[in-house]
């Protein structure tokens, strides 16, 4: 049978370019996990994706609500999960006043974070029905929240600090909206979501890896400059940011090959290593890359797990 693979943020960028490299292969069945419905129908259209290929269910991530709403619907559906794939972000890297969720959440770490973390937990158990013989759940990482790299270093570097802002709640009010109790700043908060992603594939390959024979995985597909994702970057950065990719760091990836990457975590029979951070070399061949202390740290691993279950009210 087909896999069926959750992709969390396909209407754009990264997301739309490995539902349309899983679907062209004829063995997946792709579930667009999108905000905006017309979007992603429009998206899926002008990549050329077959009808019978996918199907689009609504998920807001910034709402808790909703992403139960999507459980409940995915139940539903009647098919099996097989991987999921948790990619949406956003980043507001100029913004001088945060924003929050449904919930009140900080947005970044909300949505990127927070609002994937309760989706994993919840579908774990659809995942774990599955017969498919390799299963996965692959959380996208990023460089930046790498603080061993050079673009990890680039500052505001990604802090987590003690964590006393998130276990104050995000919210601005009684508690900061950065994860370290720190003043609002929007890359930083995009890079400690990132780091916070990071932490959690890692915790849930401790915690059910051997029990569930799940594969858990991250990546960092390289620097895909010309997505959506730096659409609130002002209008120089966003003119000189692929060019200076492509010819100064050689980071640049293209979004197509970018989505095969992905594509080859979600399904190359080589990748099924569980716990391990892919990343891609010049030749680009996939090789396991190394994590910054802070985020291959157990300790805070489980401890943003546990922080983090509070808030979204599993525990
Ligand atoms: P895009 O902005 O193109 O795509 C982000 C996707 O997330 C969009 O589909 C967007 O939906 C969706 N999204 C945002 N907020 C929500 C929400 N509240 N609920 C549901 N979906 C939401 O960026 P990229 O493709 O570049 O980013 C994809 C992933 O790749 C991210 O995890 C990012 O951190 C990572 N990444 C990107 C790199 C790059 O260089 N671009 C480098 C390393 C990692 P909508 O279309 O409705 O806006």
């Amino acid at each position: 049978r087909k896999g069926t693979v959750v992709i969390t943020g396909a209407s754009s960028g990264l997301g739309l370019a490995t539902a349309k490299a899983l679907a062209e292969t004829g063995k997946w069945h792709v579930i667009m996990a999108c905000r905006d419905f017309l979007k992603a129908e429009r998206a899926a259209k002008s990549v050329g994706m077959s009808k019978e290929s996918y199907t689009i269910m609504h998920l807001d991530l910034a709402s808790l609500d909703s992403v139960r709403q999507f459980v409940e619907n995915f139940k539903r559906c009647g098919r099996t999960l097989d991987v999921l794939v948790c990619n949406a972000a956003v980043y507001q890297p100029t913004a001088r006043e945060p924003s929050f969720t449904a919930d009140g959440f900080e947005l970044s770490v909300g949505t990127n974070h927070l609002g994937h973390f309760l989706l994993s937990r919840l579908l774990l158990d659809d995942m774990k029905q599955s017969d498919y013989p390799s299963k996965r759940l692959i959380i996208v990482g990023s460089i930046t929240g790498n603080t061993n790299t050079l673009a990890g270093n680039v500052p505001p570097k990604a802090n987590l600090g003690d964590l006393r802002g998130l276990q104050g709640g995000l919210n601005g009010l009684n508690s900061s909206s950065m994860i370290d109790g720190g003043d609002f700043d929007g890359a930083k908060a995009y890079k400690d979501s990132k780091v916070c992603n990071m932490l959690t594939m890692q915790e849930f390959h401790r915690r059910y890896n051997e029990d569930t024979g799940i594969t858990f995985a991250s990546l960092y597909p390289g620097c895909i400059a010309t997505t959506g994702l730096f659409r609130e970057h002002i209008p120089l950065f966003r003119l000189l940011f692929p060019p200076f990719q492509k010819f100064i760091t050689k980071g640049f990836v293209s979004e197509e090959d970018a989505g095969k990457r992905l594509a080859q975590v979600v399904s190359d029979p080589s990748l099924t290593k569980s716990g391990v951070y892919w990343s891609w070399n010049k030749d680009s061949a996939s090789f396991e890359n190394q994590l910054s202390q802070e985020a291959s740290n157990a300790e805070k691993a489980r401890k943003v797990w546990e922080v983090s279950e509070k808030l979204v009210g599993l525990a």
